[in-house]
């Protein structure tokens, strides 16, 4: 069955040829073209995956992107214009999962979505496997359904943050380099800014540990990267 892909895009000429490459690699796609039908479609129409442009009318992607959150994992690509944008969505706890900068090429966006999808065929497959907890001091990692407890209580983590989780902890002790981690957990070399890794971390950690400022978990190595510690 084709993936839906949603587009929420004001301006129409970007929208159309965007929705026009989509089709062409056997996409379905839905069109919005403010932040109210965005976010409208986004829950109610349920698509595979949204690319929400940051400046739209009515209701802006922030804040689309947050309202979605609130009920829904679905993959989010935030689309940003200008290098102010990029800092919120960095330094928000938005919750999207990746983000693309205009201009971009359509070779740009569509690894970008094909990386994204990969990652929730990855969990619709997840649902059916035989669990596999693995702990971790007081962290419980069901590592084929994407399930994490600490202490007994369920975190709400979407696909990327239980990916990357998982693939640290596996490899506990173990120091990676933000490259590596996009390359191995994010699945696409070229195209990737490591800032999306340390964006991806701050979230988890907002999550994970019990003041995100001082984690217990996820480590930073300075000047390298980060690793999995067991508390
Ligand atoms: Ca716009």
């Amino acid at each position: 069955m084709s993936k839906k892909i949603l587009i929420v895009e004001d301006e129409k000429s970007i929208s159309d040829i965007i929705k026009f490459n989509l089709e062409k690699e056997g996409y379905e796609t839905l069109t919005a073209y403010d932040g109210e039908e965005g976010l409208s479609m986004a829950l109610g129409d349920k698509p595979d995956l949204v690319l929400l442009d940051v400046m739209l009318p009515k209701m802006d992607g922030f804040a689309v992107c947050k309202k979605i959150r609130e009920t829904s994992l679905v993959p989010v690509i935030m689309v940003t214009a200008k290098e102010e944008e990029i800092d919120k969505v960095l330094g928000l706890e938005l919750g999207a999962d990746d983000y693309i900068t205009k201009p971009f090429s359509m070779r740009e966006l569509m690894a970008r979505i094909k990386a994204n999808i990969r990652r929730t065929d990855f969990a619709d497959l997840a649902k059916d496997n035989p669990s596999d907890v693995q702990e971790f001091g007081n962290l419980e990692i069901d590592m084929n359904r994407f399930e994490v407890r600490k202490n007994g209580t369920p975190l709400e983590l979407t696909q990327r943050e239980f990916e990357l989780l998982k693939y640290l902890a596996v490899a506990e002790g173990r120091v990676f380099s933000r490259e590596q981690l996009l390359e191995e957990v994010w699945g696409y070399e070229y195209y990737g800014d490591i800032r999306t890794v340390d964006v991806t971390v701050r979230r988890l950690r907002e999550k994970l540990e019990d003041d995100s400022s001082d984690p217990k978990y996820i480590m930073t190595k300075r000047g390298i990267g980060y690793y999995f510690r067991r508390p």
